[in-house]
């Protein structure tokens, strides 16, 4: 892998660094890249839609069209995959060495996870959780929240023989969203998982 990626004719306006290859820097990075001279800096080679991560851990297929290389969407400026290590008041500094100069600097580096840096080695991700949920005969999810919650919805639809188990120590399901939105998706689990 190339490192930094070259692209297009480098800009020539204001220098900007956008730090962080999420949904806000992404955007921010594909929307400015004719505007600027841009720097972006991913620890990734990809972007990632994240709502769509536990669809994708049924479905590793799902994954080759939630995982996107920032290459793909970027036309003109230089990426940079590597970690920010350093952020003075006119360089950014990063764990490979650069030392990036900027007029603009953003950042959007809202949570870090340790994440393959390669998309590549992200589909392999999925597609080895992936296996372990078709090897297992019951399934233990801990955490009625948002997350355990689509998890184990997108378990019981894509295998519906499993035997899926909801752990939570609230006083119910989704406990941020209306009491009556909580109370169907109890219902709809109980269909489909206690059946
Ligand atoms: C399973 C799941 C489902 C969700 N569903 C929804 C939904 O339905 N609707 C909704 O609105 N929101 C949803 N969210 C929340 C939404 O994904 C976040 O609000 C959004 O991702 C925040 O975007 P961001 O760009 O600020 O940060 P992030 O997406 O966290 O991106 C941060 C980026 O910064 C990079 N970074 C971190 N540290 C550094 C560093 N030191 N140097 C360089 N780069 C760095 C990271 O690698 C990452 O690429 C969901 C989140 C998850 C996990």
């Amino acid at each position: 892998m190339e490192n930094p990626l070259e692209w297009g004719d480098g800009g020539r306006g204001r220098r900007v660094v956008v730090i962080g290859g999420g949904v806000v820097g992404s955007l921010i990075a594909k929307s400015l890249q004719f505007d600027a001279d841009l720097t972006f800096i991913d620890p990734k080679d990809y972007f990632e839609i994240p709502w769509a991560s536990l669809r994708a851990t049924v479905e590793p297929l799902f994954a080759e069209r939630s995982l996107i290389h920032h290459k793909d969407y970027l036309a003109n400026g230089r990426l940079i995959v590597s970690e920010v290590t350093n952020i003075t008041n006119k360089e950014v500094l990063t764990a490979d060495g650069h030392q990036v100069t900027y007029d603009y600097l953003v950042v959007a580096t809202g949570h870090y996870d340790h994440l393959p840096v390669t998309r590549i080695d992200r589909l392999e991700e999925y597609q080895t959780e992936n296996e372990k949920i078709k090897a297992a005969h019951s399934i233990l999810i801990v955490g009625g929240g948002p997350t355990g919650v689509e998890l184990a919805a997108e378990i019981a639809v894509d295998f519906p023989q499993k035997k899926v188990t909801l752990v939570h120590d609230g006083s119910r399901l989704l406990e941020f969203i209306d009491p009556k939105a909580s109370d169907k998706t109890l219902e709809w689990l109980k269909t489909r998982m206690w059946k």
